[in-house]
C-alpha cells in the first residue's frame, strides 16, 4: 500500500495513511524520526473509528435492547479488559509469568480485540509509561501520582492497585494483600494449574518489608 499511499496527496492521502496505521502500528509516512520530533502529536484522525463506535450507541434508538445484549455487553468487557490487564500489561509489557509460543499468539489475539492496537506496539508504549511513570515524561499522565482504588479495581479486574503496580511491575498480582481486589490473579492463579501458563513472579518480601518500615501497612500482631 505504500505505493498508493506516496501517489496521491491531500486528504485522499491521509485517509490511506489512517488506515494503514490502523493494521500496521509501525507505519509511519513522514518517516520514524518526523514521528519522534513531536511526542505529543495528536492524530485525530485515528480516533474517529472509535467515534464511530461510540455514536453506535445511537442505534439502540432503532434496534432496541434486549437482557441478552446487555449480558453480552458486558461479558465481552470483562473478557476484553482481562485480556488487556492479564496479557498485554502482566504478559507482552512485564512477562510476570511464562507460557508457549501457542499460548502468546492466543493471548495477543485476545487482547486484539480491545482495539488497543497489537500486542508488541502497546508493550513499547507501556514501557515507556512505567520508564518515566510518576514524571512530566510520562506518556500517559505526567506527574500525576498514581493511586490505589478499590472501585477502579472493580471495574478494571485489578489494574485500581496501580501505586502498587507501580511500585513493583514485575509481579504477576497487582492486589499485594490478599483483602486487594484482584481477579485477574486469581484467574491467573488458576490458569497456572492447567500449565497454559507457569512461573507466575511473586512479589518479593522486601517490598513488603519497606511498605512496612513506610508504614503503609498494618504491623503484624
Ligand atoms: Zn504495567
Ligand atoms: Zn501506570
Amino acid at each position: 500500500m505504500t505505493g498508493e499511499v506516496r501517489g496521491v496527496s491531500g486528504p485522499i492521502r491521509h485517509a490511506l495513511v489512517t488506515v494503514r496505521q490502523s493494521f500496521d502500528s509501525d507505519y509511519c509516512s513522514e518517516g520514524a524520526q518526523a514521528v519522534r520530533e513531536h511526542p505529543d502529536r495528536f492524530e485525530f484522525r485515528r480516533c474517529l473509528p472509535f467515534l464511530f463506535i461510540y455514536l453506535g450507541c445511537i442505534g439502540l434508538v432503532w434496534v432496541g435492547w434486549s437482557w441478552t445484549a446487555v449480558a453480552v455487553a458486558f461479558a465481552l468487557y470483562w473478557i476484553r479488559m482481562f485480556g488487556i490487564t492479564a496479557f498485554y500489561d502482566r504478559y507482552f509489557s512485564h512477562r510476570t509469568f511464562r507460557t508457549s509460543r501457542s499460548g502468546q499468539f492466543a493471548f495477543a489475539a485476545l487482547g486484539n480485540t480491545a482495539v488497543q492496537r497489537g500486542a508488541l506496539w502497546w508493550a513499547a508504549v507501556h514501557r515507556h509509561h512505567h520508564k518515566d511513570a510518576e514524571t512530566e515524561h510520562d506518556v500517559h499522565s505526567p506527574g500525576d501520582d498514581s493511586r490505589n482504588n478499590f472501585l477502579l479495581a472493580v471495574v478494571t479486574l485489578g489494574e485500581g492497585w496501580h501505586n502498587h503496580h507501580h511500585r513493583f511491575m514485575r509481579a504477576a498480582r497487582q492486589g499485594f494483600y490478599c483483602w486487594e481486589f484482584d481477579p485477574t490473579w486469581y484467574a491467573l492463579k488458576a490458569l497456572s494449574w492447567t500449565e497454559l501458563i507457569r512461573d507466575l513472579n511473586p512479589m518479593p518480601e522486601r517490598v513488603y518489608a519497606e511498605a512496612e518500615a513506610q508504614h503503609l501497612r498494618p504491623q503484624a500482631a
